[in-house]
Order: structure tokens, then C-alpha cells, then sequence
């Protein structure tokens, strides 16, 4: 691949990932290296403060995770759909790592697995989100104050924390 500048990337594995133009010498990678040195700690420390939300490699253990996942989160969101007066069609537990939930427009709800790895309010959190796509299906403002309301006016300080977790 061509590319023009030094780019520094930092997977979620802590790699860190440079890319030099061909025609510079990597002495002047080095030097981009080490002036760029704070950044780069910066970013690891906070790579390291990550919670990650990984699952058991055991298929045993995940079948067992995936069965009580199937019963707990189920009734928990329709716990939380009676509560606001909601109306869920279906439940359907997922095993992706591309996001915790997923409201359709059917009003069927996805839940991630991993959501049994997260502390109970988080988990809460994340329900609320897609119960609130069932009144407002987008990210709207609209949608925002109503998840606000739905979630007692913490709907920062938890969104935020949630960002604190990675899907592993
Ligand atoms: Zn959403």
C-alpha cells in the first residue's frame, strides 16, 4: 500500500501499527517514533483501563452462558418493556462483535450474549437503548430525551461509562 504520511495506529490488542512512505528512511520513522513516545504511552494506558467483555472459549461454558443469557435477558427487557410501557415482539440473543443490541422496525430486539458480562446497570443501560428504539428508531435528539427519561437523567454519565467496555 502507498502512503504519503507516518501514521501510527494502536489495535485493540495493544499492537502498535506504523506505516512509512517507502522512500523515507526509517531512521526518520524512528525519530517520528520517539517524538510521538508520550502519545503513544497515552494510549496504551488507556487501552489497559479497558474493561473487555470477552466470552468463555470453552464450548461448554458458552453453551451454559448462551442458555442463561437466552432466560435472563429476555426477562429482564420485558421486565423493563412493562415498566415504560412497552411493547416487545421478539427476543433474540446474538454472539457478534459489532454491537450490544439492535431494535428492527418490527419491534424485535437483538441482545449481545456479552451483555451477561456487563455490571447490572450497563446492562440496563443497553436495554433501555433499544426499548427506546421502539418509540423513536434512530439517534435523533428526540431520541436522546426520551432515553434520558427512560434511564432517570444518568443517560450521560452511563453512556459514558459504557464506552469504557469493549466488545472482545
Ligand atoms: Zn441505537
Amino acid at each position: 500500500m502507498w502512503t504519503r504520511h507516518i501514521t501510527i495506529k494502536i489495535n485493540q490488542e495493544g499492537e502498535i501499527i506504523t506505516t512509512i512512505p517507502a522512500i523515507l528512511p526509517t531512521s526518520r520513522a524512528e525519530s517520528f517514533l520517539r517524538a510521538n513516545s508520550d502519545k503513544i504511552i497515552r494510549k496504551l494506558a488507556k487501552l489497559s483501563t479497558c474493561n473487555k467483555a470477552t466470552l468463555p472459549t470453552d464450548p461448554t461454558e458458552l453453551e451454559k452462558l448462551r442458555k442463561q443469557a437466552k432466560t435472563q435477558l429476555t426477562t429482564e427487557l420485558h421486565q423493563l418493556a412493562t415498566q415504560h410501557h412497552l411493547t416487545v415482539n421478539k427476543v433474540t440473543i446474538k454472539n457478534n462483535k459489532t454491537n450490544w443490541g439492535s431494535c428492527s422496525t418490527k419491534g424485535n430486539i437483538n441482545l449481545n450474549i456479552r451483555l451477561m458480562l456487563l455490571p447490572p446497570h450497563l446492562r440496563q443501560y443497553i436495554m433501555l437503548h433499544e426499548l427506546a428504539h421502539l418509540k423513536h428508531l434512530n439517534h435523533s435528539p428526540e431520541f436522546h430525551t426520551y432515553l434520558n427519561t427512560l434511564c432517570n437523567g444518568h443517560e450521560k454519565a452511563l453512556s459514558q461509562e459504557l464506552r469504557t467496555w469493549k466488545i472482545c
